[in-house]
């Protein structure tokens, strides 16, 4: 998996690109739990359940079918931040799957069984260009954890948050050209 602060680029990218008044804070700060929801699976991880099975970590948490009931908390806060309850269930929908796609592009780890429970394997995608994460703190910490955190800053963080600042830009761009 990419350690949790990856994660976050997503919601955060997104932010950037879209703006704060179409994303209000209250969203941005539920996109980014929801970016690390998936995860919460580790603490089943930590109490012994087994690793690959559909109720041990990247399995039921991972899948396109959680991101959709995880959603519905966006559709249900949306009127909060004043977005549309379809906008807010989007966002929050998205967010959620944002999370199961990224651990598809790390070079280790188990897979993820994304279509679940219509189908059981665990997939990655065929572009893998982060670099697994140690689980361990310790060794997070250690030489190999900057290793990862390279690759994640170039490979992630970079991309996505050149992508959100092009799409401001564009949008800044026709917003100061209508207004003249
Ligand atoms: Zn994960």
């Amino acid at each position: 998996m990419p350690t949790i602060f990856t994660h976050l680029a997503v919601p955060v990218a997104a932010t950037v690109a879209l703006g704060s008044r179409r994303i209000p804070p209250g969203a941005l700060a539920a996109g980014v739990l929801a970016s690390i929801a998936p995860d919460f699976d580790g603490i089943a991880f930590h109490l012994g359940i087994a690793y690959g099975g559909m109720t041990g970590h990247r399995g039921f948490t991972h899948t396109v079918l959680f991101a959709l009931l995880f959603g519905l908390l966006g559709g249900w806060l949306a009127p909060r931040w004043r977005m549309r309850r379809v906008a807010g269930y989007a966002w929050i929908m998205l967010c959620t799957l944002s999370h199961p796609l990224l651990d598809m592009m790390t070079n280790g780890g188990a897979g993820i069984a994304l279509f679940w429970p219509l189908d059981s394997v665990h997939h990655f995608l065929a572009w893998r260009p982060i670099e697994v994460s140690p689980l361990s703190l310790k060794r997070l910490l250690s030489l190999r954890g900057v290793q990862v955190a390279r690759s994640e800053l170039r490979n992630v963080w970079a991309p996505l948050m050149a992508a959100g600042l092009l799409v401001w830009a564009a949008r800044h761009r026709r917003g100061a050209q209508s207004k003249r």
